[in-house]
Formats: C-alpha cells, structure tokens, sequence
C-alpha cells in the first residue's frame, strides 16, 4: 500500500508525520496534494475499465454504444472537478479533506442515473454501489456513513420502487457471459483491495502505537537521566532514595548510601580542560556504572559528587564495596586522558536509622565525606 493509502487510513500515523489538526506546514499539505492525487487516480482508472466492461455490453448489444463513453466522461468529469478543487486547495478547509464523503454521493448518483438509463447492465452498477459504500466506510464518521447510506437508499427506493424498469444481469451471448464475469471479477477484486487498505491501516495503527509507546519510553528515560555522565539525575535518585528507605522500613532491611566526590576535580579542570574535566566525569560514571550490583541506584547529586544507594546493605559491606570502587577509580590508566593525570574519590558512606528521614539520612553522608576530605581524600569514611 503506497503513502496515500496509509495517509487515507491511518490519520494517527497522517498527524506523527505533521499531518495533524495543527495548522499543516507547506510540506504537509504538498503532501497530502500528493496523496489526493493519488487515491483520484485510482477512481478515474476504476471509471475507464468500468467504461470497458460497457464497451462489451455494446459490443454484445445489451446497450447502445454511447453508455460506456457517457459513463466515462461522468466519472471523469467528477475526478477532473475534485482534482480542481483539490488543486486549488479548496478541499483544505475541510476535515474531510478527501472529499470522501461529497466523492461518495456523486459517485452513487451516478451509478443509479446509469441504473435508470441502461437497466439491462444495471448489475453493473448496482455492484459498484457496494464498492463506493466500502471505500467510503474506511475513512468516514459514522455521521457521515449515516448519510451516504441515506442517499444510496433512497436512490435505490427511488429506483425499485417508482419505476418499473426490469434490472438485468445480462448473460445470453457469449460476449454478455464475459462482460458480467467481468463485473463480478472487478467488484470482488475491489473489494479485496479496499480489504487489504483496511489491512493495511490495521497494520499501520499497531506500527505507530507501537512508535508513541517507544517515543514515551524514551522521553520518559531521558526525563530521569544526566545529561553529561548518562547516570540518573538528581530528582530521579532522590526519588529513588525515597523508594529504598520505604523498601528498607517495609522489609525491615538495612539500607547504606554513600555521597561520592571527586578529589581535586577543580585543579584537573584547571590544568587540563572544561572537556577533559567532562570526559573524566564520564569515565568514572561508566566505571561506577560496571562496578555496582544491579539493585544499587547511582545517580549525580550535583557537580563532581554522586549519591550511591545501597539496598540490602549494612555499613560494613558498603564501606568494603565503597574501598573496591575506590581502588578501582584510583586504578584506572586516567594518563590516556593526558601524562601524569591521576583521579581519586572520597566517599562518605551511612547507613539508615530508624525513623530518619532522608534529609538527615544524606546530611550524615555529608559528614562522613567531609571528614574523609579532611584525612586526606582518596578515601572513605562512614558516619
Ligand atoms: P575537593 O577534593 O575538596 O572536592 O576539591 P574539588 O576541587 O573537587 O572541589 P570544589 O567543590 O572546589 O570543585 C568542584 C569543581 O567541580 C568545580 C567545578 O567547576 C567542577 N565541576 C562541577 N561540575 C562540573 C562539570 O559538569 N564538568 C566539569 N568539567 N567540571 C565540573
Ligand atoms: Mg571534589
Ligand atoms: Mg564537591
């Protein structure tokens, strides 16, 4: 199905392109021009092999020869006029902006008109009514369905009930056997495309919920990260902590945090660069990140300083974890950064108290770093 169909189908999918109810860009309607086009296209070449079937009719001698050219002309005349308008724009100011619904009417009335001129053919037609209320159903309200349907029974009443014109299915000749075959053919192959245009919209509703549920995903997962360093922001771990101290009270488990702060960060930023300083900050977030148990919320408190939150940890094993992570910065080859670089981490390591909020519960971790910073840095203290 080509982009027309899918437009024509899925408005969904029509508005994540910019197609929406928003005032469209220039883009978006030469777009939709385009797809007007199209789907006219196909009626005009539904109207001229119609105009062929009928040609055979006459040829058989079902009906005079000027049927198939008059019902041609009628239907291409209609297309040149939606062409017209849609050219023009006009069809723009319109929610309806395929016309699908005036297309419909027009279509139907002549079908009937044609039923009424050429009643030995008026299988023929009566056939394509069902293609027209098919194509019409895929992309209209049901307001606008109620009233196709209204036109098309009172035509029909119209056409059974107040005339008494014997409506045939030619099948005598040979040449009728083949012009009727013809018709059944066309009509359930029609109906088998606009089957497969619904098929197809199906298809590209499921593909563009399927986008939305990614694009939220995503919003939603950048909205919780750090820009610079990849590891949760400072809401999204605060946020995190709030949840491990309710876990911890919940399960009666203990909960350690450790406040992590890079030592002498502002002399690596002034002697080897903003950049280099942003790399290094990277770097140690990675590292942080390889290094942690999946349970454990790392996250950037602010500046060069980390909040870590252990679950399930007394202070004994997080002091010990928080060592191996120190030794572990303190190890990494930094020089490849740039001869003689060395990066070290203090880190102030608590564990939750009963009744504490996390306000006091991070204030102690702060304690903690401070007196690592005073022994000297490169180490970790526990409160
Ligand atoms: P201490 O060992 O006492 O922590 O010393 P320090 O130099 O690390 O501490 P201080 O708080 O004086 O300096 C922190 C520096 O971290 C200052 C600031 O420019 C730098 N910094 C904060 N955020 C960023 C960042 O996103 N990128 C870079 N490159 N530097 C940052
Ligand atoms: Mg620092
Ligand atoms: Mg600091």
């Amino acid at each position: 199905m080509g982009t027309a169909a899918s437009a024509f189908l899925n408005p969904i999918s029509a508005e994540l392109d910019g197609v929406g109810p928003t005032k469209p860009t220039a883009e978006a309607l030469s777009r939709r021009a385009r797809q007007r086009r199209q789907i006219l296209g196909m009626v005009g070449v539904s109207y001229v092999i119609d105009a062929i079937v009928l040609l055979i009719y006459s040829q058989a001698g079902t009906i005079p020869a000027a049927i198939g050219p008059a019902y041609a002309a009628c239907g291409l005349f209609t297309v040149a006029c939606n062409i017209v308008l849609s050219e023009a724009g006009f069809t723009e100011r319109f929610k309806d902006h395929y016309f699908v619904t005036p297309q419909a009417i027009v279509g139907m009335t002549i079908l009937l008109a044609f039923t009424y001129i050429a009643p030995q053919v008026g299988v023929m037609f009566l056939c394509s009514l069902f293609v027209v209320f098919n194509f019409s159903s895929l992309c209209s309200t049901p307001r606008q369905m109620a009233v196709v349907w209204t036109t098309m029974a009172f035509g029909v009443a119209g056409l059974f009930l107040l005339t008494d014109k014997p409506i045939s299915m030619p099948h005598g000749s040979y040449l009728e056997r083949v012009a009727t075959m013809s018709v059944f053919v066309l009509t359930v192959g029609r109906c088998m495309f606009l089957g497969m245009f619904s098929n197809s919209m199906r298809q590209s509703l499921y593909k563009s919920g399927l986008k939305l549920k990614e694009a939220y995903r995503r919003i939603e997962e950048l909205a919780e990260l750090d820009e610079l360093t990849g590891s949760y922001n400072r809401r999204c771990i605060m946020r995190m902590l709030d949840e491990e101290i309710s876990r911890a009270r919940r399960l009666k488990t203990p909960c350690s945090i450790a406040l992590i702060d890079l030592d002498w960060f502002k002399r690596i930023n002034d002697a080897y660069g903003h950049p280099t300083g942003d790399e290094v900050l990277r770097t140690f977030a990675i590292t942080m990140f390889a290094n942690i148990r999946s349970i454990d919320r790392f996250g950037r408190y602010g500046g060069e300083e980390f909040l870590l939150v252990l679950p399930d940890t007394h202070t004994e094993g997080a002091v010990h974890n928080l060592e191996r992570l120190r030794e572990i910065i303190a190890d990494l080859d930094w020089s490849a950064f740039s001869p003689g670089m060395q990066v070290t981490i203090s880190a102030g390591v608590t564990t939750l108290k009963p009744d504490e909020t996390s306000d006091t519960f991070l204030a102690r971790a702060d304690s903690a770093l401070y007196i690592a910073k005073a022994r000297g840095r490169d180490r970790i203290a526990s409160a």
